[in-house]
Formats: structure tokens, sequence, C-alpha cells
């Protein structure tokens, strides 16, 4: 199994793309703490982690506390002793135009997606730094890349976690500390829920391979990132797209 024994924290894992990558980082052998904002969405993904048997532990925490996510480290630590991994995925959306968009969607957003990602790697980073070796894994998106109509807060949070992952990537790198940012086209979660059908069937038109995203198969991207597979990895930003924008 490519994660046996490693130990990961991912955050917004109680649904969608969290959820995914939980249930793949247990099934390859890792030790999990699922962390959400809502507490029976972590029983969720615990029960579905145990049914493949493996081994993880829920912690309901708000990527904008600092002092809960501190917490949920020691509590890790007190558990197994070590963080491996962690997967920055907590995002929201808070869509309008320019013209349209409020002071609170903007700063929401930046809180969760931006902030969020810097509170929780903050709170893992000097365990990392005293054990010289990590991986930070970072949710971002083709947004991130390219812009998006709707999307300024979005948009400017998901280019901002790739600033923080190069910048990571250079401070980090001498210290065994590997980061890395994903950026997913269109996936079939609830996020997605606010888009008209029309409009995402005509953005499924658009990908070449004629689909949308499923969750697992960004879960797979960050399995393969936290590996040791990918130990020459850092500092990348990987489109996981099926192809929508080339
Ligand atoms: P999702 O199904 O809406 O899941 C988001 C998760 O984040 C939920 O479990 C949610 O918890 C959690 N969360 C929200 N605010 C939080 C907070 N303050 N503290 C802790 N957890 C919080 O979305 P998804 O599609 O899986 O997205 C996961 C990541 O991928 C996001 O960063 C998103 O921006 C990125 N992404 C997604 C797509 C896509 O098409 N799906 C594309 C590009 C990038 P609750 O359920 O408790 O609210």
């Amino acid at each position: 199994m490519r994660l046996q024994d490693k130990v990961a924290i991912i955050t917004g894992a109680g649904r969608g793309i969290g959820q995914a990558t939980a249930v793949k980082f247990v099934k390859e052998g890792a030790k999990v703490v699922v962390c959400d904002l809502t507490p029976e969405s972590v029983e969720e993904t615990l029960a579905l982690c145990k049914e493949t048997r493996g081994e993880a532990m829920g912690y309901a925490a708000d990527v904008r506390d600092i002092k809960s996510l501190k917490d949920m480290v020691d509590a890790t630590l007190a558990k197994w002793g070590r963080v491996d991994c962690l997967v920055n995925n907590a995002g929201i959306v808070a869509d309008a135009q320019l013209k349209n968009m409020t002071e609170d969607q903007f700063d929401n957003v930046i809180g969760i997606n931006l902030k969020g990602v810097f509170n929780c790697t903050k709170a893992v980073v000097d365990t990392m730094l005293a054990q010289q070796s990590g991986v930070i894994l970072n949710s971002s998106s083709i947004v991130g890349l390219y812009g998006n109509f709707g999307q300024t807060n979005y948009a400017a949070s998901k280019f901002g976690v790739i600033g923080m992952v190069k910048t990571w990537a250079r401070e980090l790198g001498r210290k065994g500390i590997r980061a890395n940012a994903v950026c997913p086209g269109f996936i079939a979660t609830s996020i997605l829920g606010s888009i008209p059908e029309k409009v995402l069937n005509a953005l499924e038109e658009k990908v070449p391979m004629g689909r949308l995203g499923r969750p697992e198969e960004i879960a797979n991207t960050f399995a393969f990132l936290a590996s040791d597979e990918a130990s020459y990895i850092n500092g990348a930003v990987i489109e996981v797209s099926g192809g929508l924008v080339i």
C-alpha cells in the first residue's frame, strides 16, 4: 500500500473531494484525521473509513479557528506521534459578478479558502520541521490559473493558494517537506450545486473527455502526491480537469 502508516490530516473531509480522499488514504494504509466543520459530516466519513477497516479519527474544526487547529494537531500527535501529510481541501464558493459581490462574500471566501490554508499549514509546519519530513497538498482550481466569470473572490483565493505553495516549496524543500497544488476542473460534488443544469451541461460539452470529473479522480492524485512515489515533486501545480483548458 502506497501510504502505509503515514499520518494524514484532511480538511473539508466531510463530503465531496475531501471525503473521497479520506477513504482513498485509509485504503492505501494511511492513518487519517477527518477534519470538517460539521460533526455529522465527520461521522459520515469516519463510518466510510471504518468500512474499509482503515484507521481514522474525527475532528470537527473550522479552518478559520487557529486554536482548534492547534488542538487538532496536538490530538493527532497524542494518538499517532507524527503528521506526514496535510491535505488543505476545505473550500467554499460565494459567486457574484464584481459589481454585485459584497465585502462579506469576498471576506468569507478568502477567510476559508486562503487564510484557512495558511492557518492549517501553520498548525502543522513545526511538527514537519521537527520530523524533517512532510507533504503539504492543496486544493487550488483551474479557476486559480485562468480566473472565471463571477468568481473574483474564489479566483483570488485559488491563485493565492498557488502562490503560497510555490513559496513553501522554496522555503521548506531543503527541510524534507514538499508542497504541491492540485487544480481540479469541474468535479461532481455539492460545490457545483449553485450552477444551473443548462450551464453544467454546456461545461461538460467543453471537456475533451465529455464528462465532469469524479471526486475519486482528485483523491487518486492526492494519494500519489502524498506517497514516496512523488518524492521529487515539489512546487508543482497539477491540473486534473479532463483537458478542459487545453
Ligand atoms: P464540497 O463538496 O462543498 O466540500 C467542501 C468541504 O469543505 C465540506 O465538507 C465543508 O464542510 C468543508 N468546509 C467548508 N468550510 C469549512 C471550514 N470553514 N472549515 C472546515 N471545513 C469547511 O466541495 P468539493 O467540491 O469537495 O471541494 C473541495 C475543494 O476542492 C475545495 O477547496 C474546492 O474549492 C476545490 N475544488 C473543487 C472543484 C469542483 O468542481 N468540485 C473544482 C476545483 C476546486 P461542511 O459540509 O461541514 O460545510
